[in-house]
């Protein structure tokens, strides 16, 4: 959470700003990592899942920046278009 990442995003500066040179170790240190210290792999299992239409459009949290799909966004009642954790709001 003190990373340089974080810092800027904490400033406010959205994700796709963040030059490549604070993103790019981050992004080598996952990568490098055994699968086992970031990710749960288990047996698959069916789910059962309606078809749904695709969601291809995004913008940005008024409060955050953060890029949202649109369907996934919530209207404050101050007329800010926010993403969930913005809004306060459990997923
Ligand atoms: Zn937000």
């Amino acid at each position: 959470m003190n990373s340089p990442f974080v810092q800027k995003r904490k400033e406010g500066v959205p994700p796709q700003d963040i030059p490549a040179a604070t993103v790019d170790p981050m992004v080598e240190k996952i990568l490098g990592m055994p699968e086992e210290n970031f990710l749960k792999i288990e047996p698959v299992k069916e789910v059962q899942t309606a078809p749904r239409k695709g969601m291809f459009t995004a913008r940005a949290c008024d409060e955050c920046g953060e890029m949202t799909f649109v369907n996934k966004m919530r209207l404050t009642a101050a007329g800010k278009t926010v993403c969930i954790p913005c809004s306060g709001e459990a997923e």
